[in-house]
């Protein structure tokens, strides 16, 4: 048997990531391959690392890009900053809120679950009370931006309840940089980690992440060490500082960080208000669209993320024949239901470059033609 190149299909990708990607970022991907510890490279990365900051709006020291996917991300900030026994409020309103949980398990922490419906943000209240009945929490864990629902939550407001009561916050931003207001030290978050594949409409396998003071420490005061080797961010940090203080820990996914670059080069080229305005804009189109296909959202009005729109499937439809069919005759991906939502909901991303008029348009229209059968 022959196998040939693999030449994939020109798609629309409005699912919940991967996302459409920035034609400069695919140029980007395919330049010449140097060494990772070649000085133009190291020169490449401090940009990249100032670039990370502006996406974050931080000025942690200790902002780098893991090079794994978002759930790699996650695991940093757990396996670093949960020791066994430690007491960690999480809150859970969707699949990766769940996620959290099991990492805090797995570290050997005690997790203490503020449940949510799913479809609805964090309530700020039962986060109040958990930490009134738990003060000796070391953290408080959520997610920013529900992918499986299409939820915000509010972040500033959770951050602020942690600083009060001096525990740190783990943060998902996976789907909400780029998308969303995110400020990580006006809002003083501790560990956010997020991921190349989403809003920044870069490819996949990356994960921004960063750190405040008070996080490394707690890092640097450890019992024991991280047993994961590769997600030790004490042995990373080294690795991404510059100034000839650059040490060999892993070999840098040299051509997947230019693409990162080049997204956040074109995330600072718009500005990032600017982005933010644009997802709302494309939301608000869509949902338009939608609502006049006689759809509804999962979510209420005010807590609707414009990058996840989760809509109700039509009773007694399909859902994998209607989604086969967007690809196979519009090459239109949109995303099935997660978890609770399975069979129920499909997920419309508008995340990054795929925040255009003309994929709006697209998926109003394909949906409209197969929805009439
Ligand atoms: C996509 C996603 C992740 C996981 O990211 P991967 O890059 O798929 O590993 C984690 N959290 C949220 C909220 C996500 O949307």
């Amino acid at each position: 048997m022959t196998i040939n190149s693999f030449i994939p299909p020109q798609r629309t990708l409005m699912g919940p990531g991967p996302s459409d990607i920035y034609p400069q970022v695919l140029h980007a991907l395919s330049r010449q391959t140097i060494g990772h510890l070649d000085p133009l490279f190291i020169g490449m990365m401090d940009e990249l690392k100032s670039l990370l900051k502006y996406a974050f709006q931080t000025e942690n020291e200790f902002t780098v890009a893991i090079s794994a996917p978002g759930s790699a991300g996650m695991e940093a900030c757990f396996v670093n900053l949960v020791e066994p026994g430690d007491k960690i409020l999480v809150c859970r309103n969707g699949v990766f809120g769940e996620r959290m949980r099991e990492n805090v398990v797995r570290c050997g922490g005690q997790a203490i679950v503020i449940d949510d419906e799913w479809g609805s943000p964090v309530s700020i209240d039962k986060v109040e009370q958990a930490i009134h009945q738990h003060p000796d929490a070391k953290i408080i864990a959520f997610v920013h931006a529900e992918t499986s629902t299409g939820a915000l939550s509010d972040a500033q407001a959770i951050g602020a309840l942690a600083k009060q009561h001096n525990m740190l916050t783990i943060v998902d931003a996976v789907t909400s940089l780029g998308g969303v207001p995110l400020r990580v030290d006006e809002w003083q978050l501790d560990a956010v980690y997020s991921g190349s594949q989403k809003c920044l409409s870069c490819v996949p396998g990356l994960s921004p992440v960063t750190f405040s003071q008070a996080a490394v420490d707690v890092i640097q005061s450890r019992r024991a060490p991280v047993q994961s080797w590769f997600l030790d961010q004490s042995l990373v940090l080294g690795y991404w500082s510059g100034e000839g203080k650059r040490s060999y820990h892993h070999t840098a996914p040299v051509n997947s960080l230019y693409a990162l670059h080049e997204s956040l080069v074109m995330l600072k080229n718009e500005g990032l208000e600017n982005t933010w305005q644009r997802h709302r804009e494309m939301h608000n189109l869509l949902a338009e669209g939608l609502e006049d296909l006689g759809l509804t959202f999962v979510v209420d009005a005010d807590s609707r993320l414009p990058q996840l729109n989760a809509v109700f499937l039509p009773e007694d439809l399909d859902d994998g024949a209607i989604r086969n069919q967007l690809l196979t005759e519009y090459n239109l991906e949109i995303g099935s239901g997660l978890g609770a939502l399975a069979g129920k909901a499909w997920r419309i991303g508008l995340m990054g470059y795929g925040a255009r008029k003309e994929n709006v348009a697209l998926c109003l229209k394909a949906l409209e033609n197969v929805l009439k059968g």
